[in-house]
């Protein structure tokens, strides 16, 4: 998996020219730096993906919390000394799907859900970063929707320059 898109060094994130559609030579923009494509937004939700395995137990994860409305879990490659994925139990591809089509119940559960689970591991004193990417410049990689949890440490600038 890849490093997510906060604090990374732009050092070389002009690749190749190409002519626009003026005609002039432009530079490509910045991509996100992923090893993987990242996932389509407006694509329907497909229920093979990692998370929604994880949700069906088919794969283990190291919880972190569990209600009726949200699952925790600790990031696989954490880029952080807390790096915590929170997901719904809904099926919602991302925030777009999910601020669209999930209930208020679905709603209210999760956001507090969130709030809890940061509660719960001591960032809200020193400080923490939500973080949920949607579709290609985000480079998401996972069609479920998931919210990232960054603490433990100064997390640097929002976004990579
Ligand atoms: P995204 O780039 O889609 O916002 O983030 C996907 C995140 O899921 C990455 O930080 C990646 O490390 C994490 N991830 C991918 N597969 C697994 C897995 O099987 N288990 C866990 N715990 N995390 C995963």
């Amino acid at each position: 998996m890849g490093p997510i898109p906060v604090a990374i060094p732009a050092l070389s994130n002009f690749g190749l020219t190409h002519l626009g559609t003026t005609g002039h030579a432009m530079a490509d923009p910045p991509q996100p730096e992923s090893a993987a494509m990242p996932i389509d937004a407006t694509s329907p939700y497909d229920d093979s993906n990692i998370f929604a395995r994880i949700l069906r137990g088919e794969i283990p994860c190291s919880k972190v919390y569990e209600d009726e409305q949200a699952l925790a879990f600790h990031d696989i490659n954490p880029q952080a000394p807390t790096h915590i994925l929170v997901i719904p139990k809904g099926a919602y591809v991302s925030w777009d799907d999910f601020s669209e089509r999930a209930s208020e119940t679905e709603i209210a559960g999760f956001v507090r859900a969130i709030g809890r689970i940061a509660r719960d591991q001591g960032l809200v004193a020193p400080g923490y970063r939500l973080l949920a990417n949607v579709g290609q410049n985000s480079g998401q990689e996972v069609p479920h929707l998931h919210v990232h949890i960054f603490g433990g440490r100064g997390l640097g600038p929002m976004l990579a320059r």
